[in-house]
């Protein structure tokens, strides 16, 4: 481990470039200790291989998004795609045989009781079998990601990719939004063969893997891809049945009630956006000045918080500006073998920029509070958890969130947040639902997958009208979510997060400081525990706990009523 307490420079990470030969060796010598006894050993020089290595994995993606369009950084993610089944299958063959371990108590403290757990599940996602098939796995994936990446858009006499086009859809003029819509879902247009190829192939790679490997069909093996340990498809159903009993309706008022305060005839797809109907509030300015603005924002909150942002900025640890040929969304990642983490975006001139600040800072911070955790599988948490340490800063940045839209804006920013906290759970279980389904019928063709996103989205979200939007009308909605194509079964994490972020922020009303303190503390224990143990902890509810959403949306719907 390379960790040290003066904060690294992003410009000096660099990790050789493994080939399947030198990472064979380099197993073959933990085995080696392995063999003669020397679990210690193995363990340190097994972490140290491990680190390293997700280091430069990390690199090699992160270089690829930030220029899609470079044949050298596309080289390099194809041979790391390729690499990586070869780095899982050795990986395993460790967890398999410290998990055959005869002293399994002894080696509890050595890896942590939850690793075991961990690799448990693990064992049981990988066979050499199923090598080719995550290759061409990463290989759709990527594609999709390019395909995305190339769009080029003409609006208002501007040229744009679809982060680009965001301030355009949520434009106070309804012309504009409306216009934005219809750029946009024609890019989708132009390319429903092929994004129904790409996600053809997948789904059916999926479902061979998880045959290989001995299940049913892929959906027990996604959520051992995922690390679920503590919860199954039927505790997600019944959380999803939550959503609908208590969400749905309270969402479908407020968007009811924006109709009416616009004096709208009807609200159409592209009103969803502009939440405030003064305009959704912006960030006070540009890159430079949110950069120094998110400072004095962390700085008013706690010393933890702002003394490592202000390395990140000072290290060189993000990429926040829009710019061709990079990547869409945003996102944090992190170099093992240093602990500092990076973050990655793509600033609009909307409130989404303000998210990176508040998001995915949650998540950085998060992971360099876990830095001196003992195995890099606790240096994350599984993902519904770790979403909570980034959706629960969006909450706890309410008392200072002026500095970053304006104190005159700061109610509103909050109310427009909240309602858009809310609105998202309803789409959030209902990308998770059409998963199930999806995975659950294998054999359904493109055109009876639309025919799925429809009926639930009419179940869900009652109130789409998609107006002229051909796409949106024929059910592809679903197909701009990353995701759906990329991470499967990863999307419901966000609305059990999202539970568990606005208890937080019911706490913070009452104790500001106890709740910021519990924040800080759910971070450091990274993922040390299961999710429900983590959440617990906190002195928060399972969402999977009866009442748990319908006392939250409760607080909410209080706060926005009064
Ligand atoms: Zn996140």
């Amino acid at each position: 481990m390379t960790q040290s307490e003066s904060p690294p420079r992003f410009a000096d990470i660099a990790e050789p470039k493994p080939t399947a030969e030198g990472l064979a060796a380099a197993y073959a010598k933990v085995s080696a200790d392995l063999d003669r006894g020397d679990v210690r050993s193995a363990v340190a020089a097994w972490e140290h291989l491990r680190r390293a290595y997700g280091t430069w994995s990390s690199l090699v993606h992160l270089r690829f998004a930030q220029n899609t369009a470079d044949p050298a950084a596309k080289a390099d993610r194809d041979y790391a795609d390729i690499l990586a089944p070869e780095a899982t299958d050795l990986e395993n063959a460790v967890k398999r045989r410290l998990l055959a371990e005869p002293d399994q108590p002894g080696l509890a403290p050595l890896v942590g009781a939850h690793a075991l757990r961990l690799w448990e599940s693990d064992i049981t996602t990988f066979d050499p079998a199923i090598k080719p098939d995550l290759e061409e796995e990463a290989r759709l994936s990527a594609r999709y990601t390019e395909l995305l990446a190339s769009a080029k858009l003409s609006i208002e006499g501007k040229t744009v990719n679809l982060a680009g086009l965001g301030p355009f859809a949520e434009h106070p003029d309804r012309g504009i939004r409306h216009e934005a819509a219809r750029v946009g879902w024609t890019f989708f247009e132009t390319h429903a063969a092929e994004l129904d190829e790409i996600y053809d192939k997948l789904v059916a790679l999926r479902d061979g893997m998880a045959r290989k490997l001995g299940y049913p069909n892929f959906i027990p093996l996604g959520y051992r891809l995922l690390r679920r340990v503590d919860y199954g498809p039927d505790d997600v159903a019944r959380y999803r049945q939550e959503v609908l009993h208590h969400v749905v309706p309270l969402v479908g008022r407020l968007l009811e009630a924006r109709r009416a305060a616009n004096g709208w005839d009807r609200l159409r797809f592209w009103d969803e956006n502009l939440i405030d109907p003064a305009g959704n509030p912006k960030p006070i300015g540009d890159h430079d000045v949110l950069v120094a603005a998110a400072q004095a924002m962390f700085a008013g909150m706690d010393s933890r918080l702002a003394d490592f942002y202000r390395s990140m900025i000072d290290g060189g640890f993000t990429d926040l500006k829009n710019r061709p040929d990079k990547a869409g969304g945003g996102f944090c990642t992190s170099f093992p073998s240093v602990g500092m983490p990076f973050i990655f975006a793509n600033f609009n001139g909307t409130h989404h920029d303000i998210g990176v600040f508040t998001h995915e800072m949650g998540h950085a911070f998060q992971n360099w509070e876990s830095r001196h955790q003992p195995n890099i599988d606790y240096l994350w948490p599984t993902m519904e958890a770790a979403e909570i340490n980034s959706m629960g800063l969006e909450f706890l940045t309410y008392p200072g969130i002026g500095k970053l839209v304006g104190e005159d804006a700061a109610d509103r920013f909050r109310r427009m947040h909240l309602i858009g906290a809310l609105a998202f759970l309803p789409y959030g279980v209902c990308v998770d639902h059409f998963q199930h389904e999806v995975y659950a019928n294998p054999g359904a063709s493109p055109a009876e997958r639309h025919v799925i996103w429809q009926r639930l989205e009419r179940k869900y979200m009652p109130w789409s009208d998609y107006g002229d939007i051909a796409f949106l009308n024929k059910g592809g909605r679903w197909q701009a979510k990353p995701h759906i194509y990329g991470s499967p079964f990863y999307y419901i994490d966000y609305t059990l997060a999202q539970c568990c972020a606005m208890q937080f922020w019911v706490k913070s009303r009452q104790d500001y400081r106890a709740a910021l303190d519990a924040y800080i503390a759910l971070c450091a224990r990274g993922g040390s525990a299961p999710f429900q143990d983590l959440v617990r902890a906190a002195g928060l509810v399972s969402p999977f706990t009866e009442g748990a959403l319908a006392d939250v949306v409760r607080e909410a719907e209080a706060f926005l009523g009064g």
